[in-house]
């Protein structure tokens, strides 16, 4: 385990830094000191405005088993320490589209090389680019302490604007994603201000299943539009059965179809805005997943 302690005689706090190589090592730090727990250190760092308030951290990064995505027999595992940049050049089926499309619009490309999808989600952002996208792969988080080890679905986990389901000696080991129908699509759609370097203002992320030109399943989550994001249940029972030839004029005028989504103003937009370019963006990710998305890889 690398262990740094440092006084620092700066008029700044002494710093313990531990950066195990094994998560009961890592649990032990956590029950014995209560560090606070950093990954990529992307949404941390920055939160730290007059220099590093939180002096005792704990690195999960070195862990090992924490870095990758793996199949298993239940589905996919994305370890704790999975970076953006590990998610989109990972051989993923396209039904993992939305969430490689979702990584490559994250930041920069800097950003995407350190920041993690778990740090994403456990920072609980209203703007997190990764819950939509996960939301529709009906994800599930595992979370590890020294006493107990359990599964919370995503949609659980993440209970408001920066709150998250995990206790003080928990820390999240791993992402699961339940085995996916071979044939599933998805897409990925984001409206920011400009391309790249962009907090959204909304996005969506649908998973599709077509079957002779109709759409057999479907599972679409917004975000940016409410404290967390949400799926979105009635749009789905209207999308579910439709031909995908339809699904260009669908109708989307009727406000109740994105419910439970509560947009707000802010300086990126008022509510009015977000709740139309909500509806626009969950057609063009709709239409993108039943045509099998016609997304090009290109920056990594
Ligand atoms: C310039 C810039 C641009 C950005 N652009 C975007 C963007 O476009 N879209 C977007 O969604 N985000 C963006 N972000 C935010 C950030 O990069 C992402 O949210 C990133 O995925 C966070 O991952 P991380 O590993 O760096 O998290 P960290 O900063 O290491 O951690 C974030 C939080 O999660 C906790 N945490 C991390 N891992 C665990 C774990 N395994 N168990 C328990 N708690 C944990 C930490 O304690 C901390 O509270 C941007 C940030 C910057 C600085």
């Amino acid at each position: 385990m690398l262990v740094c302690k440092q006084n620092i005689d700066m008029g700044v706090c002494p710093l313990f830094y531990s950066a195990p190589s094994s998560v009961q090592d890592a649990l032990a730090v956590l029950k014995s000191s209560r560090p606070r727990i950093i990954a990529g250190g992307t949404d941390f760092f920055p939160s730290q405005r007059a220099g590093c308030q939180d002096r005792n951290l704990l690195d999960l990064t070195r862990i090992e088993g924490f870095r990758g995505i793996t199949q298993t027999a239940s589905g996919w595992r994305i370890g704790a320490a999975t970076t953006w940049t590990d998610i989109v050049k990972a051989p993923l089926p396209a039904a993992f589209d939305a969430l490689k499309q979702a990584a490559l619009e994250v930041g920069s490309i800097q950003i995407q090389n350190r920041g993690t999808l778990a740090g994403n989600i456990c920072n609980a952002s209203p703007a997190a680019d990764g819950l939509p996208p996960l939301l529709a792969l009906e994800a599930e988080v595992e979370i590890v302490s020294s006493d107990n080890r359990r599964r919370v679905p995503l949609s659980h986990f993440v209970t408001g604007v920066r709150k998250i389901d995990l206790a003080a000696d928990e820390l999240v080991e791993a992402i699961h994603i339940p085995t996916l129908p071979g044939d599933m699509t998805s897409a990925f759609a984001k409206l920011g201000s400009r391309k790249y370097l962009v907090i959204s203002i909304v996005m969506v992320a649908a998973n599709m299943q077509v079957r002779n030109g109709v759409v057999h399943q479907v599972r679409i989550a917004g975000g940016a539009c409410s404290p967390v994001a949400q799926r979105l249940p009635a749009l789905e029972a209207l999308v579910q059965g439709m031909a995908v030839a339809d699904l260009g004029v669908l109708d989307l005028g009727d406000d109740a179809l994105f419910a439970p989504l509560s947009p707000i103003a802010d300086v990126r937009g008022s509510a009015a805005y977000r709740t139309r370019a909500v509806a626009e963006l969950c057609r063009r990710s709709l239409m993108q997943a039943a045509t099998g998305g016609e997304t090009i890889w290109t920056n990594v």
